[in-house]
């Protein structure tokens, strides 16, 4: 099957929708720095640091405005290696037979972001990275971010990980992650659909690579623009980029 290239058109600005997002980041920085202050205070503890990216292989899911922050950042090479992987990822939601096995496999198969500096541990583009990269924080240590860290557990093991989960402060009783942290970026996602919506009269989510490679290609945000939910979906699809697993328009 032959399949049309995405076109190396560096993205429109997209301003009405991209600027909210970047003023709900600032927001989000502001209000996350003052609750971590407090609940560190209280002696809470947050073990996400520098050069620490167990987390950068989760499947990551994002707004097409928060795909348009960082696609007009990324450089070509940039742009090719989220594209390779938005592939793996396609592939992956293609063949995956359940949303488990999806996960299991983004983390352990298609692997880890191209973004990260897998040498320093560092995100390339931190500062328009997603607001899932920006709203995850651990209140353990980093072993249990881990691709397989519940996995390879003993039952012994499981249970005194709830016990630990159970009693540390921030979490929401069954995860390790940093529940309010989490909570307080909420206005960013309703801040993205708000803007996609004034300015499109749709709105797209789905897979970070693949919003990103997408937010690149002139045929689907032409269609974007113009708020012909199902033309973008073609023009996806043309680009193999369209399966319902990573690209919701609508
Ligand atoms: S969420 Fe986990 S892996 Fe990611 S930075 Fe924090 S401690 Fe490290
Ligand atoms: S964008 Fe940055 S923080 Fe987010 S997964 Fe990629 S390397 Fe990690």
């Amino acid at each position: 099957m032959t399949r049309a290239a995405p076109s190396p058109q560096p993205p429109t600005r997209h301003t009405r929708v991209t600027e909210p997002v970047v003023r709900g980041y600032a927001a989000y920085a502001r209000r996350a720095q003052a609750w971590t202050r407090q609940y560190q205070e209280r002696g809470g503890r947050v073990f996400c640091g520098a050069g620490c990216f167990a987390c950068c292989n989760m499947p990551i899911r994002v707004s097409l405005a928060e795909a348009l922050v960082t696609a007009q950042a990324l450089t070509e090479g940039e742009a090719a290696r989220v594209e390779a992987h938005a592939r793996q990822v396609l592939h992956n939601a293609r063949t995956a037979p359940s949303e488990d096995v999806y996960v299991e496999r983004h983390r352990t198969e298609v692997g880890f972001c191209p973004l990260l500096d897998r040498e320093s541990g560092g995100c390339t583009r931190y500062d328009v990275r997603p607001t899932r990269c920006r709203d995850t924080f651990s209140a353990l240590p980093a072993r249990y971010c881990e691709a397989g860290a519940w996995e390879t557990m003993t039952r012994r093991e499981r249970e005194s990980y709830r016990r630990e989960v159970a009693r540390t402060p921030g979490t929401d009783g069954e995860l390790h992650f940093i529940a309010p942290l989490e909570h307080l970026s909420e206005p960013i996602w309703e801040a993205a659909a708000r803007a996609m919506r004034n300015e499109w009269g749709l709105e797209a989510w789905g897979d970070f690579w693949v919003l990103t490679t997408l937010a690149r290609h002139e045929a689907f945000m032409d269609r974007v623009a113009r708020g012909d939910a199902r033309g973008a979906w073609r023009a996806a699809k043309a680009a193999g980029l369209a399966h319902a697993t990573v690209l919701e328009i609508g």
